[in-house]
């Protein structure tokens, strides 16, 4: 809970009462019923202060479960999986909750638009397929009579809608290959998927953020000094870290969480690497002709 100081009282539950529950009228002992689960609610529990501090967790999800989630997360790649799959679920936030938040602070802060392309990268940086997009958005221009200025606004809003549902689309498709390389009846699409949402979860919090925030706090910090560090944060510097870390969480999921060898965790480990990449490219196409197809 992140608002202990609201509760400084020991605790004082009663764990040998026997009790009736009021939802399925089980007998039992304890704060949940073994039944249904229902919760025994005490009298202090109903107090004012007890409300607040219940209204301040349902939005905060800054909490111990979103903590050891992530701290989990960056130590040890697949971990966080293997226990949720294995039955401990208490102690961590839901997988879906966290690529959730990840989502969100992803699209907070978008340091790198790889999965939200700006008009600019789609039309400039993207070889062939900019050529292209550069072709059909002069063409849109002409038809629907309005200033590129006006257009890219519109562009944004709907790119920035259509690449959260996207992103959930790269996540189905991490699993179906996830699903191909390690097929085997002890585990279920759900474990598969599992993974796969650890994996954009990380990508997401650590390649997307952590680490783009703490080239940039390093940048700014020589810049100080008169050093110009700012090719740091170009995209071809920049990549090879994120791609070191990505080939290390792959390899280090297929260790942890599949419970590979390492000499098939680490070929498995490259053809995921390499098509990741391979979606990652048809992903950012794809969502500039869906985008001007629905604008
Ligand atoms: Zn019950």
């Amino acid at each position: 809970m992140a608002f202990e100081f609201f509760r400084r009282k020991p605790d004082t539950f009663d764990y040998e009462e026997s009790r009736i529950c009021k939802c399925c009228h089980h007998a039992f002992k304890g704060r949940y019923c073994n039944i249904c689960g229902e919760k025994v609610v005490e009298p202090n529990e109903r107090t004012f202060l007890a409300f607040l501090d219940n209204l301040l967790n349902a939005f905060t999800f800054l909490d111990g479960k979103f903590l050891k989630s992530v701290k989990l997360l960056i130590t040890r790649p697949g971990r966080l999986s293997r226990n949720i799959a294995d039955g401990s679920r208490i102690p961590y936030m839901k997988m879906v909750s966290l690529f959730f938040v990840a989502n969100f602070f992803y699209f907070l802060v978008p340091f790198f638009d790889s999965f939200n392309s700006s008009l600019y990268s789609q039309t400039t940086l993207m070889g062939e397929h900019s050529i292209r997009a550069k072709a059909i958005v002069d063409k849109e221009l002409v038809k629907r009579q309005v200033t590129m200025e006006e257009f890219k606004e519109k562009y944004r809003a709907q790119s920035t809608n259509l690449s959260k549902l996207l992103l959930v689309i790269l996540v189905l498709v991490m699993t179906v290959t996830h699903m191909a390389l390690n097929y085997s009846k002890e585990n279920y699409f759900f474990d598969h998927l599992l993974i796969s949402l650890e994996f954009y979860s990380f990508h997401l919090l650590v390649n997307m953020l952590i680490l783009p925030a703490i080239i940039l706090l390093l940048v700014k910090a020589v810049a100080t000094w008169g050093w110009d560090w700012n090719n740091l944060l170009q995209d071809s510097v920049f990549s090879i870290p994120v791609y070191g870390l990505i080939l290390y969480f792959l390899i280090r999921a297929q260790l942890t969480f599949y419970k590979q060898k390492w000499y098939w965790a680490i070929p498995k480990a490259i053809i995921l690497f390499y098509l990741f990449t391979e979606t990652i490219q048809l992903y950012r196409k794809m969502l500039f002709y869906i985008t001007v197809w629905t604008i």
